[in-house]
């Protein structure tokens, strides 16, 4: 029997980030992992997707080098070399997840599936734990609806997309989240023909007069989109492709592709824990917790993508945080989630934090909706980047409630307003900001500043310089 003050189930993003703090504070801690160190963000998510994207941004600049003066061609994709270089990023980074490291910093890194035995117990391979804590931290897996037919087929999903090492002649791809649209243009780029299928909207998370900006811009790249779609069916063809058929109101519709890539979202990693002896709740949505993270055992905590609410690296990271200053400080911490930012990274980006102008409705708060298009920044002009807008939300003495920007390096663009948001900050802070020219951050100054304009620039105003230019 191991006695330890942390037992942590899963070294991925959430796990690590306890693990790191807690042996570093001085806590003896177990982390008990049944895969790969580094969880999905490393290995099958955040990592290989945005290395992805950058082959294909890589690819379209080619291809759009006209428009700048340089000779254009139509590049031509090496798959193995992609293949390679997502590896290869993976690689330059998994040494901040090893094992070696976390064993370094004094964590007992146990590779085996964990499942409780009791509310105090866990059992690790032929290893029994008892921690005075424990944390959950055991991730997502991607859902995959049970189409009619899809037994037939082999198919993609984010656990096997980034092993691909042959071309990709026509992906299909069902799901319209950020994974599949992610995912949708990196491989447009790399100069497949892309088909996306979605039942609801597109990017439905987000604000749709930003994300129909995004969705605009890969229509123009060449996506193909079929919305609306139900009763999805998948077959195999003779010449060994897959066929995806739907049915819209109108018609039946089918589509014939090389590849089919599943994103139609996630589900929480909640089986074969032992979770029923251990006490915890759960359903199949993921782990119940309150606001300090603690799961019905107190304590048991969950984090990350299992507990959610939001299944985003940065927010398990956020929420280690919060269960270090539980566990090892006794502190009532509470998560906070009135500024979490989220970015999609297609090209454009598409970038939120805090409310978008749906949710203030909802609420039915008193708000300002100001807007700032790209087309107006000298830099986006200079770069040709000028499809982009960016939404800020206030309340009448302009409180920044809220911002959401579509447009090239949106996801950078969005930094400033989670600090305001989680700061309460004025929009006067931003609006009095010096910001270098010329930036695309630029923009982020002119829409605070155009919270004044109409005020600054009233009959009152110029009465009032009048007489005062008069002394
Ligand atoms: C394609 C894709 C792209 C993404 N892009 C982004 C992005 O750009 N930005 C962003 O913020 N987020 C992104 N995400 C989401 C992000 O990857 C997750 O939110 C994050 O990894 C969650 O961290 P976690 O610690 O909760 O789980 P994970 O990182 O998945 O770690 C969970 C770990 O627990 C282990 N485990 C599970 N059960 C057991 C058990 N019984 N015993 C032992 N070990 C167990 C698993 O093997 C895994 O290693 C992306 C996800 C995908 C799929």
């Amino acid at each position: 029997m191991i006695n330890v003050d942390i037992c942590i189930i899963g070294a991925g993003s959430g796990g690590l980030s306890v693990a790191a703090g807690a042996a570093q504070m001085g806590a003896k801690v177990v982390l008990v992992e049944q895969g790969e160190m580094g969880g999905d963000c490393l290995n099958t998510g955040c990592v290989p997707s945005k290395s992805m994207l950058a082959a294909g941004h890589m690819a379209q600049n080619i291809r759009q080098a006209a428009s700048f003066g340089v000779q254009a061609v139509e590049p031509k994709t090496d798959w193995a070399a992609v293949h390679r270089h997502i590896h290869e990023v993976i690689g330059s980074i998994a040494p901040n997840d090893s094992q070696q490291r976390f064993e370094d910093m004094g964590v007992t890194v146990i590779r085996a599936a964990g499942q409780f035995e009791d509310r105090q117990t866990l059992r690790a391979g032929d290893q029994l734990i008892r921690a005075k804590y424990f944390v959950l931290a055991t991730g997502s897996s991607p859902f995959v609806p049970p189409f009619a037919g899809l037994d037939q087929v082999s198919y993609f999903t984010n656990e096997n997309i980034f092993d691909n090492r042959e071309e990709v002649e026509h992906l299909i791809v069902i799901g319209g989240g950020p994974i599949a649209m992610e995912m949708a243009q990196a491989h447009l780029r790399l100069g497949a023909r892309v088909t996306v299928m979605k039942k609801s909207r597109l990017l439905i998370k987000d604000d749709p007069e930003l994300s129909s900006i995004v969705i605009t811009c890969l229509q123009k790249e060449g996506m193909e989109f079929h919305e609306g779609g139900h009763d999805l069916t998948v077959e195999r063809t003779d010449d060994g492709k897959v066929a995806v058929r739907h049915t819209t109101d109108e018609c039946s519709q089918s589509v014939i592709g090389s590849h089919l890539l599943i994103a139609t979202g996630r589900r929480a990693n909640v089986n074969g824990l032992g979770l029923e002896a251990a006490g915890v709740a759960y359903s199949e949505k993921g782990v119940g917790v309150d606001a300090r993270l603690r799961t019905s055992n107190k304590r048991i905590f969950a984090i990350g993508d299992v507990a959610g609410p939001y299944q985003f690296t940065h927010m398990a990271a956020y929420q280690a945080g919060i269960v270090i200053r539980n566990m090892l400080f006794k502190l009532p911490a509470k998560v906070d989630y009135s500024a979490v930012p989220w970015v999609t990274y297609t090209d454009p980006e598409l970038a939120q934090v805090g409310m978008t102008e749906a949710d203030a409705e909802q609420v039915g708060t008193d708000i300002r909706v100001l807007r700032w298009s790209f087309d107006e920044n000298d830099r986006a002009q200079a770069e040709k980047r000028i499809e982009g807008l960016v939404k800020v939300i206030t309340t009448p003495r302009g409180v920044i409630l809220g911002a959401g920007i579509a447009g090239l390096h949106a996801g950078e663009l969005i930094q400033p307003w989670v600090l305001a948001i989680s700061q309460k900050m004025k929009i006067g802070a931003m609006a009095s900001m010096i910001a270098p020219y010329p930036t695309l951050a630029e923009v982020n100054k002119r829409i605070a500043g155009s919270f004044y304009t109409e005020k600054l620039f009233s009959q009152r105003i110029q009465r009032l310089v009048k007489l005062l230019l008069k002394f």
